[in-house]
């Protein structure tokens, strides 16, 4: 069913009519200065609008024309700018601008592509935008959302910005060209978000054919649960930093988990920024690999942990970062990052004598009060538990080893506590980035919240949040009786 590009952009044209504007817009708008809709547009590349919008008035307060800018070196700029994304490449940029733009142009901006294009740091959507905010002259700036959205509607087919801006030169109405930008800019960060897009409460909901994006909407009301009740979230994020440039902070603000458990950070928190070190309303807690970029745990939580436990006694497995317990009034939650036993299964001894302790441990744990066991196990336990059981029965996490000691795990009474609250098939939380896996939901249920025996009267409910993209694996969710 193809979609009417008329009929979407004029809802969204009024949709977005209360939403934030984007900063380069309103930078266009209120200054209608082509030299600061070009810095404030090379700002703005890979971050977020709230930042963009804070350097960008340091910039201006500082350097308003050409010539000021001029004056200011490169690590002056770089001072200046911080915390825009690529702010070292960004302040070279800048700092070699004003020789071009006084040398060539009068100190002036020029209004061609060829001659943007000439400029540094300077691309085709920087050239568009500039071309069509500054100048008003048809030009489709290509951004993230309007390549990712125009995606999803199946209105283009492509695989970069590139090649949607060409697809949308011959495909557009010309009155779009300028405004599509600004719409979909809006649209993608107050609506359809990269991460976990809004269908639910989406005006296009219901003619929108939703390209790539996973369906599943989480059965749990993501802003309200019962009284007394601690929502526990689970998620391999497969790189922390990485995560944050795809909305984590907003995300987990939209979660409201009171405890948040994060395997495969693949950051110190020295490499982290301080939104993520001193994330709003919680206490975060780390534990890294000892090598760079690889493994390791962290642990988010409102209230503020009795006790903190990092590792579990073996240096194997400590020094990768793989576990960390927090203890709280009536409960232990211990952050696992399960080994994977590799492709040619030469990890799966490690990965036993892992589990083995692991499960010691946190037996250890059980027997002063109740125990949470969560995170990227790193396993499917049943055939129900992956797409396709028969073809992965050599493969690493569905080997018989593995599912052995799963069925041990479970034996010496662990409660899996989704598979406790739901029996249905097709519920996974992994699936690999190759041949479209996601979105034709070929997965497996590798995350999972294991509740000790004597705590199952608190299991309250489980869910997967499938709709949350931002890494390979999606976040799970236990609200469980605090
Ligand atoms: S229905 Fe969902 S995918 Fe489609 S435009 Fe709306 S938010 Fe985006």
């Amino acid at each position: 069913m193809g979609i009417t590009i008329e009929k979407f952009l004029e809802i969204l044209e009024k949709e977005v009519e209360n939403y934030q504007v984007p900063v380069v817009d309103l930078i266009a708008v209120q200054t209608k200065d082509p030299f600061k809709v070009l810095v404030a547009t090379i700002l703005s590349a890979r971050t977020r609008d709230e930042v963009t919008a804070k350097s960008s008035e340091r910039l201006f307060a500082r350097a308003g024309t050409v010539e000021e800018l001029a004056e200011l070196d490169e690590e002056t700029l770089q001072k200046i700018i911080y915390p825009v994304g690529f702010y070292k490449n960004k302040a070279r940029y800048l700092a070699a601008l004003p020789e071009k733009l006084i040398s060539e142009y009068n100190s002036t901006v020029p209004s061609s592509m060829r001659g943007l294009l000439a400029l540094p740091g300077v691309g085709r959507k920087t050239a568009n935008l500039v071309m069509a905010q500054a100048f008003g002259i048809p030009a489709i700036c290509v951004d993230t959302h309007v390549h990712r959205i125009m995606n999803i509607w199946g209105y283009v087919t492509t695989k970069t910005p590139e090649q949607t801006e060409m697809a949308l030169r011959k495909s557009l109405p010309e009155r779009y060209w300028i405004p599509v930008n600004s719409i979909l800019v809006a649209f993608g960060q107050g609506t359809c978000k990269p991460v976990g897009p809004r269908c639910d409460r989406c005006v296009l909901s219901e003619s929108c054919p939703k390209i790539g994006v996973t369906q599943g909407k989480s059965k749990m009301n993501m802003n309200s649960r019962q009284q007394g009740v601690q929502r526990l979230v689970s998620w391999n994020v497969n790189g922390l930093r990485a995560v944050f440039k795809k909305g984590f902070v907003e995300l987990v603000k939209e979660m409201n988990p009171d405890v948040l458990g994060l395997q495969e950070i693949k950051a110190m928190p020295e490499q982290l920024p301080d939104s993520l070190l001193n994330m709003n309303a919680y206490h975060g807690y780390f534990h890294s690999a000892l090598r760079k970029g690889y493994s390791g745990v962290a642990t988010y939580s409102k209230v503020q942990a009795q006790n903190v436990i990092r590792g579990i006694g073996d240096s194997r497995f400590d020094d990768e970062g793989r576990v960390l317990t927090l203890e709280f009034e009536t409960y232990f939650f211990v952050n696992c990052y399960f080994p994977n036993s590799k492709g040619d299964l030469s990890r799966l001894d490690y990965k036993h004598d892992f589990n083995v302790l692991l499960q010691q441990f946190a037996e250890g744990l059980a027997v002063e009060k109740s125990v949470i066991v969560c995170g990227d196990f790193n396993v499917a336990h049943k055939e129900i538990d992956l797409a396709n059981p028969a073809q992965n029965r050599k493969n690493a996490g569905f080997t018989p080893e593995e599912c052995a000691w799963m069925d041990s795990f479970m034996e010496a009474g662990w409660i899996d506590s989704f598979r406790m609250k739901n029996k249905e098939s097709g519920q996974y939380s992994w699936w690999s980035y190759r041949s479209r896996a996601r979105e034709r939901n070929i997965g497996w249920r590798i995350d999972y919240h294991g509740v000790d025996r004597k705590s199952r009267e608190r299991i309250v409910d489980a869910d997967i949040y499938q709709h949350i993209h931002g890494s390979d694996h999606c976040p799970v969710v236990l609200d469980f009786l605090g």
